[in-house]
């Protein structure tokens, strides 16, 4: 793979990258790499296989080339990068996937770790087979996020969140070079709110979960009841990053965006989904210009007609590692 000459000025660190995490890739389309499949190239990709790997990149990058843009990518499901991509570099997590489910207590607890990379509905799935029934994540059956995006995000549907089941979280805090592990009363958990949310520098390395032992036809009639519901009610065959905008007190913001006549609107190839208007699709061919015009239209429409301001669950990822 041949280096862009914009960035031969950094080819010291990219070698030095690449020893640590040869998985380097360059000018990658996020597009392929987002659930809305929209965002031009990432300048660098790398995927750590581990943690350790992960923290010798955060190192890498504090030592060599501080001013670098850094940002974390799980499944690219609650995000929108720039129709000109992300100058800097991108940290899937994709390579950091393991589960360990330790014995039960004598509570009847299972303490379960993964790592940030583990799919959130795989893990799911494995909680209530293989012989387990453990209690508490059939909620997350459909989400198609990471373990490490829910933490950030303090996932939720179904009446549950992933903050019912959080034990502890470790996270790496880049600025201090710590890594520290965090029970859950101090991880600032609220409707899609956390620690993280607090501060997006932080990195979470792997959550452990403390589930109940339940019953096992319960979990998985549970789990197939929220699937369906999913695919009847949200624009799964098109897509789209779920819920754009979180629930305002005392409302649905798809309601009042369906109340406005705003189903089925469009901003180029982004549009109100004729299914729920909660969510916004991309119908082929929409930009991430297309998807932030028609996110202002909608919020601005739907507070003229009812003076109710949505806040946007969908986050926003610039050059500038803002995390929103
Ligand atoms: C069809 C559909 C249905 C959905 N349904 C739901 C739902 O029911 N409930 C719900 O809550 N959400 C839902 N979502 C949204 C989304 O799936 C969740 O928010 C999910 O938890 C995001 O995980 P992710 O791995 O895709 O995160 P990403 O989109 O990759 O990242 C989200 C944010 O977290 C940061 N991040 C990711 N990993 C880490 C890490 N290890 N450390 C620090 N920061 C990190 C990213 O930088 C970004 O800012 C849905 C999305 C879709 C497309």
């Amino acid at each position: 793979m041949s280096t862009p000459t914009y960035l031969y000025p950094y080819m010291d660190f990219l070698e030095a990258l690449s020893s640590i995490s040869p998985s380097l890739s360059f000018d990658e389309p996020l597009s392929k790499h987002t659930t809305f499949r929209v965002g031009g190239p990432a300048s660098i990709t790398v995927s750590p296989q581990s943690r350790e790997e992960l923290v010798k990149v955060f190192e890498l990058v504090k030592r060599m080339t501080p001013s670098l843009p850094i940002c974390l990518l799980g499944k690219g499901s609650n995000v929108v990068f720039d129709d000109e991509g992300y100058g800097g570099l991108v940290i899937f997590t994709s390579g950091m996937q393991n589960v360990n489910f330790h014995s039960a207590d004598e509570e009847g607890y299972t303490n379960v770790t993964a790592e940030c990379g583990a799919s959130l509905t795989v893990l799911s799935r494995q909680c209530a087979t293989e012989g387990r029934s453990l209690e508490g994540l059939a909620f997350a059956y459909g989400i198609p996020g990471t373990i490490g995006g829910a933490i950030v995000m303090n996932a939720g549907a179904f009446g549950g969140e992933i903050s019912d089941i959080v034990h502890s979280v470790d996270y790496y805090d880049p600025q201090t070079g710590d890594i520290i592990t965090a029970d859950k009363e101090d991880l600032h958990f609220a409707y899609r709110h956390s620690l993280f949310t607090e501060h997006p520098e932080y990195v979470v390395l792997s959550t452990t979960l403390r589930m109940k032992e339940g019953v096992n036809e319960i979990i998985v009639d549970q789990m197939a009841a929220n699937m369906t519901t999913r695919r009847l009610k949200q624009p799964v065959e098109l897509p789209n990053a779920g819920s754009v905008f979180k629930r305002p007190e005392g409302y649905f913001a798809g309601k009042l965006i369906e109340d406005s006549g705003l189903k089925g609107f469009r901003i180029g190839g982004a549009q109100v989904s004729e299914k729920h208007a909660g969510f916004i699709v991309n119908t082929g061919d929409a930009t991430a210009e297309d998807i932030k015009s028609l996110v202002a239209h909608v919020a601005h429409v739907v507070k003229v007609n009812f003076g109710v301001t949505l806040e946007r669950e969908i986050r926003y990822i610039t050059t500038k590692r803002n995390g929103d």
